[in-house]
């Protein structure tokens, strides 16, 4: 265990005052503290913003959103090149705010940096032909040609969670940008310094400063100010939120990607490698202490593979090392607030009062920080416990053997939500083939979450109340456009030439119709 934490050390407070200046917010604006969850006390401040400083940045924003768009995609593109370069080039001074404003691990906040050098350099590489013009099948060949046109929306509102304050902040903005849209963000106001120094990297690189504006505060106000003054919006964050949010934008038929909870599973199928399954499910569970929306919270193994499989793991959870440190010496780090902590408490709580066993873990420990909880392993969770039904958000994991593959596909898939689920198994086409019968918009095979969330040219989200739409490949990027058709008729048009009488016209083209099916013609 390791507690060397000093979160004076490593920000700088004239930094992050310069920082929050940026937000957008009146001069005599309310303030709130930041807090470090790795000691509960404050290191900065923050402005609030109000619903007419979102009115004011959402203006500024579509006047920037022309001049945006008007520059070639080439352009856009190498500006989120240049913030793949300097992402990876500051990563330290950015791994040490995430750090101090999440309580995360190093390592946690090392996958954020990696995963936004990943989202910039698949939006620099794919970003300009996904935008471009296309050709299409005209109605009548030679004379009709279609092109299909991709315009920005205007003004994306992007709302994120305090969870993975960098990459998502960042990664939903990029693909924005490069579409030529420009952005109103309202990151977790626990969060903002972390979007904040995002938005100045990108500043840097050669972003337009009015080309992502940036408000602080809370969701009820000044996120739905966001919802209201956007021509498409980005979310991230619980369902509950979700489900408002697509609600007040159909009021309007204003379009969204939801990205919500979820409550994953894994699968360890009979023909698994034990050893790599109960490695990986470590890391599937307790990266970023649980608080990740693709995180495992129940595993499903094969009665043949339960007693290896759980000893294994157990092994490897007890062997965590939790801390508050700003090197890699910690595997894993705090909760993010008291709320959090009681969270986790209830769900431990309830199932062990309704006859679940604790493996290992189940307490908080106040000795490292004021909300660290331990990485904990549940046997005995059924429906009717909240750590079965509801999304934990934390360190805990739910155990259970199976006696076959249709059982298995079942219980993973008795949940309302649809997010990500882990298949393990010796054999990939079987993997492939159980992938198909999840309930899930996200599958990896013999791994944990990793493999499709960092293969960017992968549209990954959620199902049923995990939300709605895709975000990363192509159509995370043509998410923030609108189609527009446009037919150029050459010589004639679509009506009978003259001299011809409509029974001729219709013979003729009903002729034309069988001869072009016949050929092939889509
Ligand atoms: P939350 O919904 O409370 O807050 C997320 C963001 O939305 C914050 O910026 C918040 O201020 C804002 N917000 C809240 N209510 C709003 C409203 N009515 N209108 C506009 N904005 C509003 O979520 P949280 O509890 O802070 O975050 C954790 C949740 O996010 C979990 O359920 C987790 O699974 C989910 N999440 C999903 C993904 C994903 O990719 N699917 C990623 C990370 C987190």
């Amino acid at each position: 265990m390791t507690t060397d934490v000093s979160v004076d050390d490593v920000v700088d407070r004239r930094v992050l005052d310069r920082l929050a200046d940026r937000v957008v917010a009146t001069p005599r604006a309310e303030r709130i503290e930041v807090i470090a969850p790795f000691t509960g006390r404050a290191f900065a401040e923050i402005p609030l913003s109000t619903v007419d400083d979102v009115r004011t940045a959402a203006d500024a924003a579509r006047d920037a959103a022309h001049g945006w768009a008007a520059r070639p995609v080439t352009e856009r593109a190498r500006i989120i090149g240049r913030i793949h370069d300097l992402v990876l080039d500051r990563q330290s001074e950015i791994a040490d705010l995430v750090q101090a404003e999440s309580g995360k691990a190093r390592r946690d906040a090392f996958e954020e940096i990696a995963d936004v050098a990943l989202a910039a350099r698949y939006t620099a590489a794919r970003g300009p032909s996904a935008v471009r013009d296309r050709r299409r099948l005209g109605l009548i060949p030679g004379l009709t040609r279609a092109l299909e046109i991709r315009r920005p929306k205007g003004v994306v509102g992007v709302i994120s969670p305090w969870n993975y304050p960098l990459t998502l902040a960042i990664s939903d903005c990029l693909p924005a940008f490069v579409a030529g849209n420009a952005v109103v963000h309202k990151p977790d106001s626990r969060t903002t310094l972390t979007a904040l120094l995002a938005r100045s990297i990108a500043v840097e690189a050669g972003l337009p400063e009015e080309v992502w504006q940036i408000v602080a505060g809370d969701g009820e106000t000044v996120g739905t100010a966001v919802v209201d003054h956007a021509d498409y919006v980005s979310f991230t964050g619980s369902t509950r939120a979700g489900r408002k949010i697509a609600a007040r934008l159909g009021e309007r038929l204003v379009g969204a990607s939801l990205e919500l909870g979820g409550k994953n599973a894994m699968v360890v199928l009979d023909d698994a490698d034990v050893d790599r399954a109960a490695e990986s499910a470590v890391r599937a569970c307790f990266s970023n202490a649980g608080q990740l929306c693709v995180s495992v919270e129940r595993i499903y193994v094969a009665s043949a593979l339960h007693e290896a499989f759980v000893s294994r793991f157990l092994d490897r959870v007890r062997d965590l090392r939790l801390g508050a440190s700003f090197d890699y010496s910690s595997d894993m780090g705090t909760l993010m607030s008291q709320a959090q902590v009681d969270k986790v408490t209830a769900h431990v709580q309830d199932a062990v009062t309704k006859g679940a066993t604790v493996l290992a873990g189940g307490q908080p420990r106040p000795d490292l920080g004021p909300w660290f909880h331990e990485p904990t392993v549940l046997e005995g969770v059924r429906p009717g416990m909240l750590a079965a039904d509801d999304e934990t958000f934390g360190p805990v994991v739910a155990v259970q053997a199976v006696s076959t593959e249709d059982d298995a596909v079942e219980l993973a898939n008795a949940t309302p939500y649809g997010l990500n689920a882990s298949v393990w198994t010796g054999d990939h086409r079987r993997g492939v083939a159980v992938a198909r019968r999840l309930h899930a918009g996200i599958v990896n095979v013999n791994e944990g979450y990793a493999a499709a969330w960092g293969s960017h040219d992968l549209p990954i989200g959620g199902l049923g109340a995990s939300g709605l739409g895709r975000r990363h490949g192509r159509e995370g990027i043509l998410r923030y456009t609108e189609t527009q058709a446009v037919a150029v008729q050459r010589l004639h048009g679509i009506t009978p030439p003259p001299g011809l009488t409509y029974d001729t016209f219709a013979d003729v083209m009903t002729r034309s119709l069988r001869a072009m099916r016949k050929i092939g013609r889509p």
